[in-house]
């Protein structure tokens, strides 16, 4: 795979602690191209594919899709998001130590170089009440928070629903999930890695995100 000044920033965090806000802000701000394995993975289910109908009682049930299914959407989809040559944003992957290594094979190893990682960090408390709230546009999958008033959207004008996902219960296992499976990621790429806290204000956490991501030199 080619990788020639090619940077890549890996985006981390408990369910709940703000990557789609965060993805959205480094989309808009720094152009990068928002690549979320959680809305490939529901495109497939939409669209009803093999591998759709395969994950979509996991993706509702809060458990983790098989490193092997997610890593192949993962090689098929990154493949075609390279040949763009702009900086990729990795949002929900890697979510396991065997997926981060099977991304250091996808590249090689010239890629580390150039990999930057930043993890929201929050209190899981902070999140079941945050998630319970959230809701999605079913058109551009922008996400709003339990401030945001309306039926619709306010980008594209889509309808807003409640994901499976997020019901309380199941937000309090995928946030199990999440410590036992993907918090060793951050553990794997200790080296690179920046902590940004997520409980603050969405003001606040903006503001440390473009300090830390204009630092990134991307
Ligand atoms: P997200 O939108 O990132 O919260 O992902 C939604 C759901 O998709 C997760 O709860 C998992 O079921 C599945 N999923 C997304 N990314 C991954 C991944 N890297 N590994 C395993 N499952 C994933």
């Amino acid at each position: 795979m080619v990788t020639n000044n090619l940077k890549v920033v890996i985006l981390l965090g408990a369910p709940g602690a703000g990557k789609g806000t965060v993805a959205q802000h480094l989309v808009d701000n720094f152009g990068v191209i928002h690549f979320s394995t959680g809305n490939l993975l529901r495109n497939e289910v939409k669209n009803a594919t093999k591998v759709g109908v395969v994950v979509e009682a996991i993706l509702g049930s809060g458990g983790l899709v098989s490193d092997e299914v997610v890593n192949e959407v993962v090689e098929i989809n990154l493949q075609r998001t390279l040949s763009e040559k702009r900086v990729i944003l990795l949002d929900g992957f890697p979510r396991s130590v065997d997926q981060a290594k099977f991304l250091d094979t996808v590249f090689n190893a010239c890629l580390r170089d150039s990999l930057r990682v930043l993890e929201i960090d929050v209190d899981h408390e902070f999140v079941v009440a945050r998630v319970s709230g959230r809701r999605v546009c079913i058109k551009c999958a922008a996400t709003f928070g339990i401030d945001d008033r309306g039926d619709r959207c306010s980008r594209c004008g889509g309808e807003l629903t409640k994901r499976p996902d997020d019901d309380e219960e199941v937000v309090r296992r995928r946030l199990i999930e999440y410590q036992r499976v993907t918090l060793p990621v951050s553990a794997y790429y200790a080296d690179r890695l920046v902590k940004i806290d997520g409980n603050l204000s969405r003001e606040d956490v903006l503001r440390n995100v473009t300090d830390v991501v204009e630092n990134f030199d991307l």
